[in-house]
């Protein structure tokens, strides 16, 4: 029997009646005749709403700890959902990070997979049971209890993917996929039927959250198929993220043009230092994967940090000036495609409609795949649909 491991982000099971549907859902696919493993989110804000508590009793709480409390929001999740599928007649059992085999780094609230070891997972499975898992979350070799960074429940589901060699990795959430921008932010946004491994990573390193960056290069590494799909809206395909190009693509690069795409980040920690402090930030932030970097060693370090993806930005801002480095707060844009910063042309023509808007932005960010703006958030709504309507499918 194939496995099919489904991850349900918090916006689906926000509350109890979500929950159920979720249960309901769930058990549709096991009747298919699938072993079903179902990856869960703490329940809508959880997480930010426990950040809070612990921020309002320290400024800079232990990351060991933090770690104890954000755990337990998929906790919750889980056990509940796990009830639900009880009640509609079905076994299931939850089963916690740690529990499930997930080994970490000791990196706290950071943590990266090192190792599955799903031996307990595998068992329930043989039982005929759905396996219900709390995201997020592990324990590192030193067995302590370790999240994974915001968003990190899709890394959860695409390391037990691969470790289960399941079928399918399914991910659920408030949209029916990936667009070639932010739907709530882009009006002329399309979904996109399928891209490629390299072309997500570098949009949700842009600051698309609808697929975690990890998640999407642990799918690489292991050739897995991700699905994007919608929880609770029925009948729309969703979009493939899968080993094989596909055809839209190769088409438009017959024609010299990238097939690109429009990222943003609200919420960007500009980090900027000299000398010395340069070499220090860059060997402080080595855990995180930056938007964007640009370092001389001895000399400067410029490093774009998307907030939303850290349990406490502002004690970091704080640890970096501490070291001598400013800390500004602003929001970043991307053009995304295959070979977008390879040639000049694309980074002149969006810098040129940039200047003609009045966006006062910095040098753009190159790499082979993406170019990134730091610009004014105020900005940033207009920007995004001024670039896609210019880039995205005209150019
Ligand atoms: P979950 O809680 O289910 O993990 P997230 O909030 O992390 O869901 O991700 C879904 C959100 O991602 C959507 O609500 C959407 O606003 C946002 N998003 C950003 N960029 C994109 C994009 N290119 N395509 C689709 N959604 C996007
Ligand atoms: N609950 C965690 C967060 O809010 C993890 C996740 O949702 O994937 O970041
Ligand atoms: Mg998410």
């Amino acid at each position: 029997m194939a496995i099919i491991v489904q991850k349900y982000g918090g916006s689906s099971v926000a509350d109890l009646e979500k929950i159920r549907r979720v249960a309901r859902k769930v058990i549709a696919r096991k009747r298919q005749g699938h072993e079903l493993v179902v990856v869960v989110s703490a329940m809508g804000r959880t997480t930010d709403e426990l950040l809070d508590m612990a921020r309002e009793l320290s400024p800079e709480p232990s990351r060991r700890e933090l770690d104890m409390l954000l755990s337990v929001g998929e906790r919750i999740s889980m056990a509940l959902l796990s009830m639900a599928i009880h009640q509609e007649g079905y076994e299931a059992i939850s089963l916690t990070g740690s529990q499930c085999g997930i080994i970490t780094t000791d990196s706290h609230s950071n943590a990266r997979i090192m190792d599955v070891r799903p031996f307990r997972v595998q068992d329930e499975l043989r039982r005929g049971h759905i396996v219900i898992v709390a995201g997020y979350q592990g324990t590192s070799y030193k067995r302590e209890v370790t999240t994974l960074g915001r968003g990190g429940s899709d890394t959860t589901a695409v390391a037990l993917a691969a470790a289960l060699s399941a079928q399918a990795c399914e991910i659920y959430s408030d949209v029916d996929g990936v667009y070639s921008a932010d739907p709530r932010v882009v009006v002329d946004a399309k979904q996109l039927a399928e891209l490629s491994y390299e072309e997500m990573i570098e949009m949700a390193r842009g600051g698309a959250s609808v697929l975690n960056e990890q998640a999407v290069a642990f799918a690489r590494d292991a050739r897995i198929s991700l699905y994007a799909r919608s929880t609770h809206m029925e009948g729309s395909k969703g979009t493939i993220v899968r080993p094989d190009g596909f055809d839209e693509r190769a088409a438009r690069a017959e024609r010299g043009l990238p097939h690109m795409a429009v990222s943003h980040a609200r919420d960007v920690m500009v980090v900027r230092a000299a000398g010395e402090a340069a070499d220090a930030v860059v060997e402080r932030l080595e855990e995180h994967s930056p938007i964007a970097f640009a370092w001389e060693p001895g000399a400067s370090a410029r490093v774009l940090l998307n907030a939303a993806l850290l349990a406490g930005p502002d004690a970091l801002a704080s640890e970096l000036e501490g070291m001598g480095a400013s800390v500004v707060r602003s929001a970043a844009i991307s053009l995304i495609g295959h070979g977008v910063g390879a040639v000049p042309r694309w980074a002149r023509e969006a810098q040129s409609v940039l200047t003609r808007e009045g966006v006062v932005s910095s040098a753009p960010f190159c790499s082979s795949a993406r170019l990134t703006w730091v610009i004014p958030q105020e900005d940033l709504d207009r920007v995004a649909n001024v670039l896609h309507g210019e880039f995205v499918f005209d150019a």
